[in-house]
């Protein structure tokens, strides 16, 4: 595959500061595919430098005019989806197809998104006798996860361009060749040089640089809870602004009124996509004791299907990660239906897709947070019930709930501490905002409530 063995700062691809790369390996065969420069803390410098001393053109250029180049990235990112999905494939492994229509098409939504807001949304407002101005945060270190790699950086990217920020990304470290197309693709559009900067590299060197750079006004991070931890720990004592887009354990509760079959079906769908690899994936299914033993039945028919779909897990370590989960299920006492720790692929790093019945909310993997594809079946003996075990995780990113009425599902859902629920299988809305209540995040992303995370207020009385 291509790529760049440069860090893109103050819009040129300069030589990296020091002499280490990382290798790339494509996780279907565990083949290397590319070599990347592993930034240092000299790069990620260097790129704040360039983000800072860019910021005040970029912040007074009129919003048409970052409106414009935002749609301009759009149409690049459009022009080169193809690179662009297969670049994904070969780097976190996701079906071609899956990367066409939502490792790419997510994204290319989201930026045109962003290209409409930037252009209408209200930076100054009055109220009373004052008027309110929605100025930039200032320079953003963005800090991006693999398991969508465009998809997360645009989230962040786009929004920041259309508030007036200039960003430094750090990019996971699985997934760094689709970050550089992104940075190719920024560059073809015209944005200024030294509004966006790329710098390539390992979490705990060139991402914890980033997040404790004392020029970084804002740290936007999607990741792993404990890394997001620190990231907030780092950010709190600085008195510096912080976006945490973490983990989830997301419950899909299916009332008894519900269509047993599209629900169980959709469900199993949604935690198989991307492998499991999805932090909102409604890892838990709630269902009601007297249809439990059919939605178990139907679950692991539907994720059989699924055994030659879904692509390999990103890594060798997240495979050993999910394996284990899958080995604690069942030494914990829940009973495996379909899949298991092992593939039949002879080589990559897949795991069949798994489904657990007779898990109980005690259990390890109720609780914590598998990235992979399994499914854990939750019985549960009435509406109460339900919600207890609904809400009874340190989590609260995302679910669904389903009913034969709608008006059911949704006073159900009102109940529920996440940020997103889908009602009968409702659609994703890029527009809606994402994120999580209690440890799956701070703040918000998509729509205007993530522009709204790279604005600051500053009122003017009269
Ligand atoms: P991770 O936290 O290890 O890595 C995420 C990013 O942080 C990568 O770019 C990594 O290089 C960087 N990083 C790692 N250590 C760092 C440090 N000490 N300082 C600064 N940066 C550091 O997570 P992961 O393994 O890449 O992704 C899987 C996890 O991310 C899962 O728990 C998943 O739920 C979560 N996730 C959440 C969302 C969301 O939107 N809420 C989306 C995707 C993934």
């Amino acid at each position: 595959m291509k790529a760049q063995d440069g860090m893109y700062i103050d819009g040129a691809w300069r030589p990296a500061a020091g002499p280490d790369m990382i290798e790339v390996v494509n996780p279907a065969d565990e083949q290397v595919i590319g070599r990347v420069p592993a930034g240092t803390p000299e790069d990620v410098d260097a790129a704040v430098r360039a983000a800072r001393a860019a910021l005040t053109a970029w912040a007074a250029t009129p919003p048409a005019e970052r409106a414009a180049r935002i749609s301009a990235l759009r149409d690049v990112l459009v022009a080169r989806q193809d690179e662009i999905a297969e670049t994904v494939t070969a780097e976190l492994g996701s079906p071609l197809s899956f990367s066409q229509s939502v490792q790419v098409g997510l994204p290319i939504l989201v930026a045109g998104s962003y290209a409409e807001l930037a252009a209408t949304y209200a930076f100054e407002e009055r109220v009373g006798n004052s008027t309110v101005h929605h100025e930039p945060v200032g320079v953003v270190g963005a800090i991006t996860p693999w398991n969508y790699p465009l998809h997360q950086i645009v989230a962040k990217v786009a929004p920041a361009l259309a508030a007036g920020c200039t960003i430094v990304l750090k990019p996971a470290e699985d997934t760094p060749l689709t970050a550089q197309l992104f940075a190719e693709a920024v560059h073809e559009a015209g944005v200024p040089a030294g509004v966006f900067n790329l710098v390539t590299g390992l979490g705990p060197v060139a991402g914890q640089a980033l997040a404790e750079h004392e020029d970084v006004d804002l740290v936007s991070f999607t990741g792993s809870t404990a890394v997001g931890r620190q990231i907030g720990a780092t950010a709190g004592a600085a008195v510096k602004r912080v976006a945490l887009e973490l983990g989830g354990k997301s419950a899909n509760v299916i009332l008894p009124s519900a269509d047993l079959a599209k629900a169980v079906n959709v469900g199993v769908a949604n935690v198989m996509a991307n492998s499991g690899q999805t932090c909102s994936a409604w890892t838990r299914m709630l269902v009601h004791a007297e249809r439990y033993e059919e939605a178990v039945e139907l679950a692991a028919a539907a994720a059989v299907k699924y055994a030659d779909r879904i692509g390999p897990l990103v890594n060798a370590k997240q495979r050993a990660r999910v394996r284990g989960y899958i080995d604690k299920g069942v030494a914990e006492g829940a009973r495996l239906v379909a899949g298991g720790p092992e593939s039949t692929e002879p080589q990559g790093y897949f795991v069949s897709p798994t489904v657990f019945a007779d898990v109980t909310p005690e259990m390890t993997i109720a609780k914590e947070e598998i990235f992979g594809p399994v499914l854990s079946v939750i019985r549960y003996e009435d509406e109460e019930e339900a919600l207890r075990i609904a809400n009874g995780t340190v989590y609260g990113l995302a679910g669904a709930v389903w009913a034969g009425d709608e008006a059911e599902a949704v006073a159900f859902a009102r109940r529920l501490d996440t940020g997103q629920v889908d009602i009968n299988g409702g659609r994703f809305n890029p527009l809606a905002p994402f994120g999580g209540y209690k440890q799956s995040g701070v703040g918000r992303e998509l729509g205007a409530h993530g522009l709204a995370e790279y604005l600051q207020t500053k009122s003017l009385q009269f």
